[in-house]
């Protein structure tokens, strides 16, 4: 039972966004600032200067619809509440019907569908298209005087190769204009960055980049690509985002001060890292995927090696991942500690760095070893993971 207590877990598995382990975690000195706040008044609804009531969340909503280059952005629950409200506020009453790829009918995880995600809005799902192919005929083909929004779904944890199809975000665009119907993208994983500049991994779709497709709306999670907490954020024209800070909706999903402090701070960090005033030091996950093996690994896994002084353990290349449903192909060359093994000595090794009293840790096995990848472990808690190995082993 204490076990199941929330604390600290040592990743060792390599996936950067492990959605069982808390997904992207904070800057330290974004922490900082949640403890600070959490643990004293603020002035999360007062204006400061003329003694009013002030917009919760104003300055954080500022700093990523700058970020973004977007007209307006606000801050919900997680990307799916995002969803919902986008879903509640175009596709409702005689205009509820929302059209989307029968391709995107995407599981985010955790049995979570975002076709249900959808129905549960109370917005009626046109699916068109197959799951390889979908044309803009077939959207067009689906329009009825009911349709409220077109809809794409970012396929961020899978890919489909092949023989495949789909119009393009501009085409999509054109189409609504057309008509007169929004167009919306839900992004899920939400690079704010070119991911294939700072790592050998794909291009992964920016916010700012769907939304100068002409999109309406964008949607993408806090926790993923972004490395905030979690939290989803809409970016996009200001009459529908203010649009939506009105719905009922809005008020159920809304975030507590340190989700609007901590995702103020982690914009801020991307705001200063653009104009050269901060590094990716300053965001653990930027740091993480521009890990280079021979400078920033090796070294740190030859010390823990020579602290262990035990033959039982070598260092062995291995992969790191992205994960949490974000780009799927997004792998990168890493290294970790490995302990070879029989398959039940590797289990019993899993089981027993799983169930350490002080710190707990979860690795991967690979190839008849067990894997810790250093990758995912902090630099400062490489102590941590010496004096846990040797107690074990
Ligand atoms: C992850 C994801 C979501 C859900 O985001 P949460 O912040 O976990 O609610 C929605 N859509 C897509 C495409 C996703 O990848």
């Amino acid at each position: 039972m204490a076990a199941s207590r929330i604390r600290p877990v040592l990743n060792g598995t390599g996936v950067l966004i492990h959605t069982n382990l808390g997904r992207s975690p904070l800057a330290p000195h974004i922490a900082d600032t949640v403890r600070t706040i959490g643990s004293h008044y603020n002035n999360l609804e007062i204006d400061l200067v003329g003694g009013a009531r002030g917009k919760r969340g104003h300055y954080a909503e500022t700093c990523l619809a700058a970020l973004i280059d977007a007209p307006a952005a606000t801050i919900t629950n997680n990307c799916a509440a995002a969803l919902i409200l986008m879903l509640r506020h175009l596709a409702k009453d005689e205009k509820n019907e929302v059209i989307i790829s029968r391709g995107e009918l995407v599981e985010i995880g955790g049995g979570f569908r975002v076709p249900e995600i959808m129905e549960a809005s109370g917005a009626k799902l046109v699916e068109v298209g197959a799951t390889n192919k979908t044309a803009l005929e077939d959207y067009e083909l689906a329009i009825t005087p009911q349709t409220g929004m077109l809809l794409k779904v970012h396929r961020s944890n899978f890919t489909i190769e092949g023989f495949t199809a789909e119009p393009s975000t501009e085409e999509l665009v054109a189409l609504g204009k057309k008509h007169n119907i929004p167009v919306v993208e839900d992004l899920g994983s939400g690079a704010m960055i070119a991911t294939e500049e700072i790592a050998n991994i794909p291009h992964e779709p920016t916010a700012t980049e769907v939304l100068k497709r002409g999109v309406d709306l964008v949607c993408v999670s806090g926790d993923k690509l972004f490395g905030g907490p979690q939290a989803g954020i809409i970016a996009g024209r200001a009459d529908l985002v203010a649009g939506i800070k009105k719905e009922p909706f809005f008020r159920a999903f809304r975030c507590d001060k340190m989700i609007l402090a901590a995702m103020q701070e982690t914009a801020i960090a991307y705001l200063r890292r653009y104009e050269n005033e901060a590094n990716d030091a300053e965001l653990p996950l930027l740091r993480m995927l521009a890990t280079d093996v021979e400078t920033d690994l090796r070294p740190r896994g030859e010390a823990i090696l020579a602290a262990l002084g035990n033959a039982k353990f070598s260092l062995e290349p291995c992969t790191a991942r992205c994960g949490g449903g974000t780009m799927p192909k997004a792998e990168f060359p890493s290294l970790a500690i490995a302990l070879k093994g029989n398959g039940a000595e590797l289990d019993a090794f899993a089981a027993s760095l799983r169930n350490h009293p002080s710190s707990p840790l979860v690795g991967k096995i690979h190839d008849g070893c067990f894997l810790i990848d250093l990758c995912t472990i902090f630099p400062e808690q490489d102590d941590a993971l010496t004096v846990l190995l040797k107690d074990l082993f």
